[in-house]
């Protein structure tokens, strides 16, 4: 009998690797504000994820916030409900409307083919989100922009280390947005940043990340979002070990693939031409939503953690409901039948093989 299989499982150096890492916090008693080892994670980064600038943040959420904030829009912004409640809520939070534009099911990402309708005079920017770590149809967003002169950030929370045709993820747009949380990819336990190339706009972002203080004076209402020495040290010790992991979980996906093939009630999504992905997530595709919530319950019963993807999109939460534009049928049915199924680096290939077996069992004996 197997012990509860979680979801996801945060990645860890090991704890000496830790230890050392923070051997020279302690001696100097630097422990947060823009300290050395804040300043070399930024700069790792910068490398690693090959663009301009990164600057780094509290958490994800506070980064997209001030990304928005700094990038000074107005009005409308086209967006996706299909995504965690940190995009939309991020855009609410700065005065602004969000316009709900439908996704395609192939990627969960916002259809680019959709955009264009939505678009008014009042519209300042697009938010798309580069969902699962799948990358938006980027050229077509582009071109977009370029044409109705807006702008474009990305939510690329799902999308750390993800390369599309050879370029980093981090480069599209006039920012990318990323999570370091926990059950992310990679982690700095909280923590997040914003990568762009406008030397203007990273002027104004630092100096909201900071209150919005510029010599004792406030110049714009804005809060905290410094990342501490101590995050910013497991970020260091846990880049180290990325690319291991994302190999470790690129094999768990290939035998989750593998072990639920010939199964026709599951649909995985489609692999993306020309990308090199961070396999962040294992979402499955059911073929309606009584099946989903079938699965759901019944592998919990069995100790198998899972989740319903995204439970209900951000468009129908209780607080936004009827309140902004938006038809999104697509949106609404991808929601009704993606359940996420338990991936991490330290997953075993026997426990894959183990989860597939008993949603083998539970498809057939339910016989749907
Ligand atoms: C995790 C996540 C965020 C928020 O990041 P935090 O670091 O948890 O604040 C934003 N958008 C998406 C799509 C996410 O998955």
């Amino acid at each position: 009998m197997e012990d509860t299989i979680f979801l996801t499982k945060a990645s860890l150096p090991s704890y000496d690797e830790y230890v050392e890492e923070i051997k020279t916090i302690w001696d100097s008693n630097w422990i947060t504000t823009f300290g050395p080892k804040h300043s070399c994670l930024e700069s790792t980064l910068m490398k690693f994820l090959q663009c301009e600038k990164t600057m780094l943040f509290t958490n994800g959420h506070c980064a997209l916030e001030m990304a928005i904030q700094a990038m000074g829009l107005s009005g409308e912004v086209i967006t996706t409900p299909y995504t965690f409640a940190s995009t939309t809520n991020a855009i609410v939070r700065n005065g602004l409307i969000p316009v709900f534009c439908d996704i395609t099911p192939d990627t969960c990402n916002i259809d680019s083919q959709k955009i264009e309708e939505l678009i008014t005079e009042n519209t300042s920017a697009i938010i798309p989100v580069h969902v699962y770590g799948n990358v938006c149809e980027i050229e077509t967003i582009s071109e977009i922009a370029k044409k109705h002169s807006i702008k474009v950030i990305y939510d690329a929370a799902h999308a750390f280390g993800v390369k599309y045709k050879g370029v980093s993820v981090a480069t599209f747009g006039d920012a990318s947005v990323f999570s370091f949380h926990a059950s992310k990819v990679f982690n700095t336990a909280e923590g997040g940043a914003v990568c762009f190339d406008d030397i203007a706009f990273g002027e104004r972002l630092k100096c909201i990340r900071n209150f919005g203080l510029e010599d004792a004076d406030g110049i714009y209402p804005a809060g905290n979002g410094k990342m501490s020495e101590l995050s910013a040290s497991l970020g260091l010790c846990n880049l180290r070990h990325f690319e291991e992991n994302v190999n470790k979980r690129k094999k768990l996906t290939e035998a989750y693939v593998g072990c639920l093939a010939d199964i026709k009630e599951i649909t995985f999504l489609k692999k993306q031409k020309d990308t090199v992905s961070n396999y962040a997530y294992l979402p499955i595709k059911l073929s309606n939503r009584e099946n989903r919530d079938f699965l759901y319950i019944n592998l919990q019963k069995k100790k198998i953690m899972c989740q319903k993807h995204f439970g209900i999109i951000t468009s129908s939460f209780s607080c936004y409901k009827d309140r902004f534009k938006g038809n999104t049928p697509i949106a609404k049915e991808i929601s009704e039948k993606i359940l996420l199924l338990p991936l991490y680096a330290d997953l075993r290939e026997e426990q894959v093989i183990y989860i597939c077996d008993v949603i083998r069992q539970l498809i057939e004996e339910r016989n749907f």
